[in-house]
């Protein structure tokens, strides 16, 4: 039997109202049921002591109610003290009913489970679980871990489990049918799929429990394969739907990268080489690219890009290239109109802070193709712009773009009946692992190698109580040894108001302290043409001190600077700290790094600081990050929505990737039925909607 072709209408409990909140959860049919797994488990299976509880964590214990009260503090509650022997706690609920106060009266033995915080001197349950148990007799425990479902509003752990319970009463009795090809299933000797599934909706009694918790049981392992193999090949489908458009196929250039390559006062490295040769292969094909060029910073990605450009545009095609922020926008504006004018090429930019007039000349030359090479922000891929023959968009990205804002680009070229290339460059390098599940639908490059002479930043790790002590060593630096120096302020808070207000602070104090010195401020809120000012005025030497905000963090190229002091490090994650750094060391000059922390550093924070200590190297950094903050936030996924997983975790499960990888290209080509039906188990109507 197929559960696919079974409709939740035909479940015990499923009306109207309830269809239209389990259409929510993506769930229509007895397979969606069968896939929409537990999350995580709670156990009920022990008691604990109230003098061993942890706060922030469940637990269940047994307590003999001390009183009962109602309080009016804030918000009218019953909070009742309870106690177990080992400690007192309070439970505390907002909504009770006379009868439940009466029950919860002195003497009364309960059995609750709950989560435990503490506040007050001592442990709370806000609304435990709570079951009355009499006086003389030990109460039964659960004999097995309970499932907890991802919900929706208005949905209850109770309503999914009395459906799943259905559904698995189907399952023992009929068959589902086993996708995993044969040789996978062999190789690691993976048991059967009904099985696994069963396991995991309803873990039997008697089992390792801290196994299942942490997702390590086989029958997890099984499924998160399974689910890895289902999201790369919904990203080897959605590339081959890419791949099959037709895009304008760009001959290698015969003069424009040879002049500019003659411009340049230094050689391209041979990494550089073997990507615009690689990247010039993809261009010649009627098809469009879907190429990531991966590098570390500094790596020379900014001209691997202009070379590719360069193509296009000696064939009489525009291209776009879109910034992640604004000050980067700028500053490859400078460089492309720098490198491309004197080619007679002209430049356009378009960002959306531009004033009225400057944006309505931006358009109208990206309209009549005036601007055949057009830089800029996200707001380049809005409504309303309209490219005049677009050939080539390269995305600088800072996190992986939803496949959405893939769509709006390609939709920036319809008119011309094709599709347009894409070039897509990673501002950090992306660990290994990651690459091969976000980025599955693309072809990578690697420019593994920097240009000659770069020195490796120095870096040093220094409490802010020697603050005094940095700024005049700077100071120092600045005024003897004609270094240029940036200042870098962080917040904690996401607000930019916030930051660059400290930004201003900063510079203001540093300035006054420092009067021999000229000390300049940039940051996001200043206007386009005031902070390309100051960056202009830095580049050329004008300015000793340079107080930024993070907006310089991405790109920002002026090879002089070669000391760096970053307040408040601890704050930041790895690739963003690794990408600051990267904006000294880039001439000849010997290069240092202050990463000026405030205490107490918090275990993973030491590590961090550690790591950007020990190395310069953004692969090795990289790793790091993926291990110390997750996918989620190495990949920005939380703006994406990407990477998803029921089951699967990315860092847990990574030895499976290569494997997968492996197993999904052949299966792909070979069986694509059968990658549809996997895509279809597990992404279900999330494919559709692009959410891969
Ligand atoms: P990233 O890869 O971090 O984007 P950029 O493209 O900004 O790096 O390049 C960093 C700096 O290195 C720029 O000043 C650029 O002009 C310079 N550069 C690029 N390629 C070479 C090369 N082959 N030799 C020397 N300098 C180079
Ligand atoms: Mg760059």
């Amino acid at each position: 039997m197929n559960f696919k072709d079974y409709d939740i209408g035909e479940l015990k409990g499923v009306g109207p109202a309830m269809r239209e909140k389990l259409a929510r959860l993506g769930i229509e049919n007895w397979q969606d049921v069968l896939f929409h797994l537990p999350h995580r488990y709670e156990d009920r299976t022990q008691l604990q002591r109230i003098g061993q509880l942890v706060p922030g964590e469940a637990a269940q214990v047994l307590v003999t109610v001390e009183h009962s009260e109602i309080s009016f503090r804030r918000r009218r509650s019953l909070i009742c003290r309870v106690s177990d022997g080992s400690g007192l706690m309070d439970l505390r609920f907002f909504y009770f009913s006379k009868a439940q106060k009466d029950k919860l009266s002195r003497g009364q033995t309960l059995l609750c489970f709950g989560e435990v915080s503490s506040g007050r001197g001592h442990y709370t349950m806000i609304h435990p679980e709570v079951k009355y148990v009499s006086n003389t007799s030990r109460p039964p425990l659960d004999d097995r871990l309970t499932p907890v479902y991802p919900v929706t509003e208005g949905l209850k752990q109770h309503t999914i489990r009395k459906l799943t319970d259905q559904v698995l009463l189907k399952l023992k009795a009929g068959q589902l049918p086993e996708l995993l090809p044969e040789s996978i299933r062999q190789h690691y000797q993976l048991g059967d799929l009904a099985a696994a599934l069963m396991f995991v909706h309803r873990p039997p009694p008697g089992i390792d429990l801290s196994q299942v918790m942490s997702g390590e049981h086989p029958a997890k392992q099984r499924l998160a394969l399974e689910e890895l193999l289902a999201h790369n090949l919904s990203m080897l489908k959605l590339r081959s739907k890419m791949v099959r458009e037709p895009a304008t196929p760009i001959p290698p250039s015969q003069s424009m990268v040879k002049a500019l390559t003659g411009q340049l006062p230094f050689q391209l490295t041979a990494a550089q080489q073997r990507v615009i040769k690689e990247i010039d292969n993809d261009l010649q094909q009627p098809h469009p690219m879907l190429r990531l060029v991966q590098g570390d910073v500094g790596s020379g990605k900014t001209l691997v890009a202009a070379m590719a450009a360069l193509q296009a545009i000696e064939q009489g095609h525009q291209v776009a290239l879109m910034a992640p922020t604004e000050i980067l926008a700028e500053q490859h504006w400078n460089n492309f109109s720098g490198w491309f004018e004197s080619l007679g090429i002209s430049c356009g930019f378009l960002v959306s802070k531009l004033k009225a007039a400057e944006r309505r000349q931006s358009l109208e030359q990206i309209e009549n193709g005036d601007a055949q090479m057009v830089i800029g922000t996200h707001a380049l891929f809005q409504e309303g712009v309209n490219f005049n023959s677009l050939a080539l968009a390269i995305i600088d990205e800072q996190h992986r773009f939803g496949v959405h804002q893939r769509m709006a680009l390609k939709d920036k070229a319809k008119h011309t009946g094709c599709v347009p290339h894409q070039l897509i460059m990673t501002a950090t390098p992306i660990p290994r692992t990651l690459a091969m599940t976000a980025y599955a639908d693309l072809d990578t490059s690697i420019i593994d190698e920097l240009p000659p002479g770069r020195k490796p930043v120095t870096t040093v790790v220094l409490p802010d109580t020697r603050r005094e002590q940095v700024v005049q060593r700077v100071a120092d630096a600045c005024q003897n040894q004609k270094v240029q120096a940036y200042w870098v302020c962080t917040l904690i808070e996401e607000s930019e108001e916030l930051q660059c207000q400290a930004a201003e602070e900063t510079a203001r104090q540093l300035a006054e302290g420092l009067p021999q010195l000229n000390v300049e401020m940039v940051h996001g809120r200043m206007k386009p043409f005031d902070k390309q000012a100051v960056m202009e005025a830095f580049k050329a030497g004008d300015i000793d001190l340079l107080v930024a905000t993070t907006v310089i963090e991405v790109g920002v190229d002026v090879p002089n600077a070669s000391l760096m002091v970053i307040e408040n490090p601890e704050r930041l994650g790895l690739a963003q700290l690794h990408q600051l750094r990267g904006r000294v060391g880039r001439g000849s000059l010997e290069s240092h790094c202050v990463l000026l922390y405030h205490a107490p550093l918090s275990n993973n924070g030491k590590a961090r600081l550690e790591t950007m200590r020990a190395t310069n190297d953004g692969f090795k950094i990289a790793e790091k990050d993926l291990e110390l903050r997750g996918p989620g936030e190495v990949l920005g996924t939380r703006q994406t929505g990407l990477v998803q997983f029921k089951i699967a975790d990315v860092m847990r499960d990574r030895m499976l990737l290569p494997k997968v990888t492996q197993v999904a290209k052949q299966l792909f080509q070979e069986q694509p039925e059968v990658s549809d039906e996997l895509i279809n188990r597990w992404l279900g109507r999330r494919e559709e909607f692009g959410q891969v």
